[in-house]
């Protein structure tokens, strides 16, 4: 096929590009390029190799290096790194360890046993680890092996009638093995294919994939790219158009009802799934989604569940479907339904472990659903981040299309429950689970900072974001919050998975505008946080404002009345606004108000600015009680912090310093003179060190921690020891 055939896929082999690298980046090529179509590979899945000459450090002879995708990578950002290499004829000789066994085959203890021997053959202190498909690329004797999770390749292996299909679409070109749990054995029976039927180019593996084979790379990449073209046309002839999933039943709803509906339920139903573990969501409404959730035929696929192990484990056995006419029934009866759904949800998802369990099983996991679908509105996913919810949006989304392909050419057929409960519950993903690190303090929390584009605001966002917390960066600036934002997001990453529609397709910060004095602002500002994350959890708020007065000591009426609006008004506001969500989703968290050293030690001239802190004080012991239990309030007052602050401006600090007699050139930079004048102060307090943003950040990000799960309704001072603002 020439590189203008495919119309399925997206051919991106250059030459003048591949022909430059060395044969390991030209694996790492072929596997970007292959990882950026999720026609032809979901993220995460799939994985690719080759066996390369090398020269044996140990020897200094020429040998065969198997390189083959490591343990956890994905192939459209894989590196070089991401790449396990191999002796060859190592690998091969743990052949005979697998024999020797009294016991072996899938699912074996031997089999399992298999993973760990592969590090011994590693190939020049490597410390990428090989995966469990090592053998489907180590066992095919060709140079270059691709493994696919195509969506027109999965179709075909979860049909009903799998085998004839594969027949009739690739005539004898592409095998077909049935289903079997990757592993030693899975290899083992693909090479005896290849025995019986040399002539092969590849196999369709039953329920899961796709897998081809060449001695050369790009025609490896070529032969991927044409039978996935191949399948993908196939299916094309034989497309039901309107019929598909047997018709629509409901219609969708317009993007500003959707969104309306979604703002009321979002929270609610974040709060019931996650009783056990607190989930962040994704909303994805395109139109494949939407033609399958309005569909006649939902119920009876949503039901069957997912195909492919990889889509599988994010899914979950099934997802939730609620049957609900979006044009004839009201929210309040959707939200029923979900309740009623989720209680048997979580009594299938029992049974089914009950059912499936082995003696030696790891405990049950979280019995809630990872995607709910509704019509009319869409496909809402949960994960422990934003990275693994977009994940799960993208594979049932995927899984959708490889229903409509399977039901077009067959029927579709989902995994057995017991083979989905033996990769579920496999004590090889209970050993991945167990040596993951542990979780972050703030991780599943989705956490609004206001007043996130500068000083403390914007040293908080970078604090909570380092313990794992989702940050909505909010400023009245908008373009200083997305800076910060811009700052987490290139910290930490996008994550992965290609999903999520509008606001939702975010990644672990966002930033937003907000002007806290307007109570629509705020609303505006907690919806799309609501949308982008599901729900709302912690809020600290940092924005203040601090008025001079002018030489007179006066301060006009408008000022005094913007100080008590953004100091006491706007926290109020914001307080207001959150309760209505915190309540609906039942789910505890915190509160932090920023107010002042002043609250609490009267001055000359800032008569407006301390009163209002003094007010901001008491009102962090009132919200307290008005949102107890589920929302713990607490003041943070700091004092004289200079440093970074837009509150001290450089005439502000040059006044300061001339004021107290200090020496100074004027040709010194600000930040410069703030130090100066952050040393001067530190000498009035009692521990006599300059008080820095990140004793302020540290003291909110613990405010809004576990560690301070038993306080609220107080104000904690980072003072440096400011004797007259001790509180009594
Ligand atoms: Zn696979």
């Amino acid at each position: 096929m020439k590189s203008t055939d495919f119309r399925h896929v997206n051919y991106l082999w250059d030459d003048n590009a591949a022909n430059q690298l060395d044969a390991v980046e030209r694996l790492r090529y072929r596997s970007n390029i292959l990882g950026v179509d999720q026609r032809i590979t979901n993220t995460g899945g799939g994985n690719t190799s080759s066996k390369i000459r090398m020269t044996d450090p140990l020897s200094g002879e020429e040998v065969d290096v198997l390189w083959v995708k490591g343990s956890g990578g994905d192939l459209r950002t894989s590196t070089r790194a991401n790449f396990a290499s191999l002796y060859m004829d190592k690998f091969l000789s743990l052949e005979n360890i697998y024999n020797k066994a009294d016991v072996k085959g899938v699912k074996t203890e031997i089999e399992d046993s298999m993973v760990d021997t592969y590090r011994h053959a590693t190939f020049g202190l490597n410390p990428a680890t090989g995966s469990i498909d090592t053998p489907l690329h180590g066992l095919i004797p060709f140079r270059h092996v691709d493994h696919m999770h195509p969506i027109s390749a999965i179709a075909i292996a979860a049909s009903k009638d799998q085998e004839g299909l594969t027949q009739e679409v690739f005539g004898g070109e592409v095998g077909w093995v049935h289903w079997q749990r990757p592993g030693f054995d899975l290899g083992l029976v693909m090479r005896e294919e290849l025995r019986k039927n040399p002539n092969l180019k590849g196999l369709i593996m039953g329920q899961h994939g796709l897998i081809n084979w060449a001695d050369d790379d790009k025609a490896c990449y070529e032969l991927t790219l044409s039978l996935i073209e191949r399948a993908a046309l196939y299916i094309e002839q034989h497309d039901k158009g309107e019929n598909t999933f047997g018709g629509q039943k409901y219609e969708s709803l317009n993007e500003k009802t959707r969104n309306e509906i979604l703002i009321k339920l979002l929270p609610v139903l974040r709060g019931k799934v996650s009783q056990t573990n607190r989930f962040i969501g994704t909303v994805q409404v395109t139109e494949n989604v939407l033609q399958f959730v309005n569909s006649v035929d939902a119920p009876r696929l949503a039901e069957i569940g997912t195909s492919c192990p990889d889509h599988f484990l994010r899914t979950k056995i099934k997802p939730l479907y609620v049957d609900w006419d979006p044009q004839a029934e009201s929210v309040e009866s959707l939200l029923q339904k979900l309740e009623s759904g989720l209680v048997q949800y979580r009594s299938d998802y029992a049974s089914y472990y009950e059912a499936c369990k082995h003696p030696n099983s790891p405990a049950m996991r979280d019995p809630n659903p990872t995607v709910i679908l509704i019509p009319g509105l869409g496909l809402i996913a949960w994960g422990k981040n934003k990275s693994e919810s977009r994940v799960t949006a993208e594979f049932y989304s995927l899984a959708i299309e490889v229903m409509r392909s399977s039901e077009a050419i067959s029927e579709y057929q989902g995994l057995p429950r017991q083979e989905a409960f033996d990769i579920e519950y496999w004590l090889l993903e209970e050993a991945k689970l167990k040596r993951m690190p542990p979780e972050k303090e703030m991780a599943r929390n989705a956490v609004v900072v206001i007043g996130a584009g500068s000083g403390i605001g914007k040293a908080t966002a970078h604090r909570i974001a380092k313990e794992g917390a989702h940050v909505i960066c909010a400023d009245l600036s908008e373009s200083t919050a997305q800076e910060t934002a811009d700052e987490l997001i290139k910290m930490y990453g996008l994550g992965i998975g290609v999903a999520g529609t509008g606001i939702s397709g975010c990644g672990p910060a966002i930033g937003l505008g907000v002007d806290i004095t307007n109570r629509e602002s705020i609303k505006r500002l907690l919806e799309s946080v609501i949308l982008a994350y599901g729900g709302v959890d912690n809020i600290i708020i940092t924005a203040g404002i601090f008025v001079p007065p002018d030489k007179q000591g006066y301060i006009p009426d408008d000022k005094w009345a913007l100080t008590y609006a953004i100091n006491v008004t706007g926290p109020y506001l914001v307080a207001d606004e959150a309760k209505r969500i915190w309540q609906a989703q039942v789910l505890k968290t915190s509160l932090v108000i920023t107010t002042s050293a002043n609250g609490a030690v009267a001055k000359q001239g800032s008569v407006a600015y301390d009163t209002s802190k003094a007010a901001a004080n008491h009102m962090v012991r009132e919200l307290a009680i008005e949102l107890a239990p589920l929302v713990r309030v607490n003041g943070l007052a700091p004092a004289t912090v200079v440093e970074g602050s837009s509150m001290f401006p450089r005439e502000r600090v040059t006044s300061s310093l001339s004021k107290y007699n200090i020496e100074f050139d004027e040709s010194e930079s600000t930040e410069s003179l703030r130090g100066k004048l952050a040393l001067f102060y530190a000498q009035r307090t009692l521990t006599k060190s300059p008080i820095t943003l990140a004793d302020q950040a540290e003291i909110a990000y613990l405010l809004s921690s576990s560690k301070f799960s038993k306080t609220t309704g107080q104000i904690i001072s980072v003072d440096g020891g400011l004797h007259e603002a001790f509180l009594r």
